[in-house]
């Protein structure tokens, strides 16, 4: 019985640090992601780190021996993910590292995250003032502390976001909200590789091997042409979208799905009910 039914596939689960509209399950992804993980831990499935999924989806069987396993994932790597701060209008915030340590300090269990921040200090700082309260709650100092605490990676999402409150971003016609505009070369080098050596500059040189789209988009070019044939300079091996299913070794590398709490999942309930259609 140590291999369970479920050996075909590996669920990535998606939390954001900054939903916080209460301190609710519904309303607060702290919230859902401590109870998430006390649920798993009940339920005997084990957090593996994205590596160990891209080990798996390239062949190695044995990260799924043990029974069946998930992933986690944070985007936009605001210092709610590894910062405890006290929320203007919720109180006190464990952060996502914070949520990690108690829940191993509480059971042995070994858990771990890749966090995917976005590379540009410009834009951190304009999503700061514009999405936050401009306290200086978007920064880079906590990356290399928790990437050598062995809780978390560092992976990237992109330079900018293109996100909507960003003044200037790097699509060639300035259009925000939208990642799947993406789609020329010098964009792409700037969302991506210039993104990741960024990121790596802080981290020692050690380059990130995931790539989170912003939005969960993607142009064509990017995925079929960009990702694959420029991949000895910007060094990722895997991207990853917010398509709602596990992950399969059918997958594309350059595209691969996740679940987001929140869209996918919003009480526990339906966290049960959506590992119970992943792990029949
Ligand atoms: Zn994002």
């Amino acid at each position: 019985m140590a291999t369970r039914r479920l050996n075909v596939t590996i669920p990535v689960l998606t939390y954001h640090s900054t939903n916080i509209v209460d301190n609710t399950y519904a309303g607060n992804d702290h919230v859902a992601l401590a109870s998430d993980l006390e649920a798993l831990h009940a339920w005997g499935v084990r957090v593996v780190s994205l590596d160990d999924v891209a080990a798996w989806y390239h062949g190695d069987d044995a990260i799924i021996a043990g029974g069946p396993c998930v992933a986690l994932t944070f985007d936009d790597g605001s210092d709610f993910d590894a910062v405890d701060i006290e929320h203007p209008t919720c109180g006190p915030q464990r952060s996502f590292l914070g949520v990690m340590k108690d829940h191993h300090d509480r059971t042995g269990r070994s858990v771990t995250a890749t966090t995917f921040v976005i590379a540009s200090p410009g834009a951190r700082r304009q999503l700061d003032e514009r999405s936050l309260v401009g306290r200086d709650w978007w920064g880079e100092h906590w990356w290399p502390e928790v990437r050598s605490g062995g809780f978390m990676s560092i992976g990237c999402h992109s330079w900018d976001h293109v996100h909507t409150v960003v003044d200037e971003v790097a699509q060639a016609e300035n259009v925000r909200g939208d990642f799947s505009r993406v789609a020329t070369l010098a964009d792409c080098e700037q969302q991506v590789r210039e993104a990741g050596d960024y990121i790596a500059a802080r981290l020692g040189g050690s380059r990130p091997a995931h790539y989170a789209f912003p939005y969960g988009q993607f142009s064509a070019y990017m995925v079929e042409e960009y990702l694959p044939g420029r991949q000895s300079s910007h060094g990722f091996s895997a991207a990853w979208t917010t398509a709602p299913r596990p992950v399969t070794r059918a997958e594309s590398r350059w595209t691969l799905p996740r679940f987001v709490c929140g869209r996918d999942w919003g009480a526990p309930d339906q966290f049960r009910a959506l590992l119970g259609r992943v792990f029949p």
